[in-house]
């Protein structure tokens, strides 16, 4: 990963056209991960599903089937807040409440860590690496999670999730999506036209999470 964090092959003869799917706050409702999680499985991709503490504590079973069904599993804070406006201590508990549920739920620690809003600072990013977390914002925004208020109808939503990739898309971009019904719906189609264009997906656990 490099500073923009777009994914690059560390040889350079490796496959640049790769992109990274990602997808934030969850999890919600198992009416939304599984059909996300079905077509994950169609294109044999893999993501990581940076997920937020208190929502895992409302919903442990869904963390627990997002992992079991082989997707990987990011730290996005306990509570969603903007982390550079908290104090050092809250910033620890915000990043290692998360570590400890989900390792008490699944039995492993998340290395990916993405911090809400990309709101961060020296001390967010030393947390994260004291937990032995990469951290990453994103370098292509669907602006899925901009969509709500406005008066689209979903097929709206969704032609305008995939339209917002592609404006951005290059190689090695770090996809940012969210769990929402629009994006859920039209997934199949923008891996679809993604794998069309020539890009595969990276499974992130062949990043080196060691930078
Ligand atoms: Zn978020």
């Amino acid at each position: 990963m490099n500073k923009n964090y777009d994914l690059v092959p560390k040889d350079p003869n490796g496959n640049k056209k790769v992109v990274l799917l990602t997808f934030d706050d969850g999890p919600k409702e198992k009416e939304m991960i599984e059909p996300m999680l079905d077509t994950l499985d169609k294109h044999k991709a893999k993501a990581i599903f940076f997920m937020n503490g208190y929502r895992i504590k409302a919903h442990p079973e869904l963390l627990k089937l997002v992992y079991d069904r082989g997707q990987i599993i990011g730290n996005h804070s306990w509570d969603h807040i903007e982390l550079k406006k908290e104090s050092n201590a809250k910033i620890d508990q915000q990043l290692n409440d998360v570590q400890k549920i989900i390792k008490d739920t699944i039995g492993i620690s998340p290395v990916f860590f993405r911090p809400p809003f990309a709101s961060s600072n020296d001390y967010v990013r030393e947390a994260a690496k004291r937990e032995k977390m990469l951290f990453m914002t994103w370098s292509d925004g669907s602006l899925d999670w901009d969509l709500e208020k406005k008066g689209y109808t979903t097929e709206q939503k969704s032609e305008l999730v995939i339209e917002n990739v592609f404006k951005l898309l290059h190689k090695g971009s770090n996809i940012l999506m969210h769990e929402l019904p629009w994006t859920v719906a039209t997934l199949d189609n923008l891996l679809t036209k993604l794998e069309d264009e020539g890009y595969s997906f990276l499974d992130p656990r062949a990043i080196d999470t060691e930078l």
